[in-house]
């Protein structure tokens, strides 16, 4: 097949995606090269179920029951502990965005249909149309939160030139609090770190959720001891207690331990080694 002919193949699945409402994204015009593609065909399965299970639906009504049981909870033990007669600070609740209330795998998709991995400028394209829907369960989970009488904080790797847009989408679905100030995007560090902190100096976090356990505490980026398994171990009973975690096989820390950082020859490659590390 020559070059002109896969182009056309490649410039299909968009136009078709455009056709029926869905992003228009991902628009590529060099052509996917193999070990790109070998890369994409390896997350296919992550890819599906997260977009089309009804398993994963329902893990996603699930937990945002479980984090609404868990906030009024919480609410009622922060009142315990503090002495009558003191003042209040505000309460906030810590939510990521990524497969945590907006939902991203039409984009995803779209890299496995056409053979393509995570590039910012196809990232970029896809936050840009602002079309992404809420992930199961979040927009109630959210409304109740504020209802409750707490803030929403969302703490997001989406960096500075993707506000507008992230606030579009938001707020074109009615989350609460999706305004400047309750924004803290990416900037320089995907380390959450400081800007929880920076919530925590006005506020008592009650409740924090993600699909990363870093989202909760970043300890959980070093997957070097047992993958990471000993530090959650270590924090069952905070996790517990303070954090509900989404389910997203699609991409995120534990990926990256495998694959590492770098050109895809060079992620294929780490990954053959983790297979062959394990007896695999
Ligand atoms: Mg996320």
């Amino acid at each position: 097949m020559n070059t002109a002919m896969h182009r056309i193949l490649l410039i299909i699945p968009v136009t078709a995606l455009l056709a029926c409402g869905s992003p228009k994204a991902v628009v590529r015009t060099s052509l996917p090269d193999e070990p790109a593609r070998q890369l994409a065909h390896r997350g296919s399965d992550a890819v599906l179920w997260q977009n089309s299970s009804a398993e994963a639906y329902w893990i996603y009504r699930q937990a945002y029951e479980a984090a609404t049981t868990r906030l009024m909870w919480n609410i009622v033990e922060l009142g315990k502990e503090q002495p009558a007669g003191s003042p209040r600070r505000p309460m906030a609740v810590i939510v990521d965005i990524d497969e945590t209330v907006l939902d991203n795998s039409p984009y995803q998709l779209h890299l496995v249909r056409s053979g393509q991995v995570y590039e910012q400028a196809t990232w970029k394209a896809w936050t840009d149309s602002a079309v992404a829907r809420p992930c199961p369960g979040a927009l109630e989970f959210l409304r109740s939160a504020r209802k409750a009488g707490c803030e929403v904080f969302y703490v997001t790797n989406r960096d500075v030139r993707e506000r507008a847009s992230t606030l579009k989408n938001l707020n074109d679905h009615g989350f609460p609090d999706a305004d400047e100030a309750h924004l803290l995007l990416m900037e320089g560090s995907s380390d959450k770190t400081e800007r929880r902190a920076r919530v925590r100096s006005t506020h008592d976090v009650v409740l924090l959720v993600g699909d990363q356990l870093r989202d909760f505490d970043e300890r959980f980026k070093d997957r070097s001891v047992n993958d990471g398994r000993n530090t959650v171990d270590v924090m069952a009973d905070s996790l517990s207690r303070y954090f509900i975690l989404l389910p997203n096989p699609m991409y995120g820390t534990y990926r990256d331990a495998i694959q590492g950082k770098g050109t895809e020859v060079e992620k294929l490659q780490r990954t053959e080694e983790w297979f062959q590390r394990n007896g695999y």
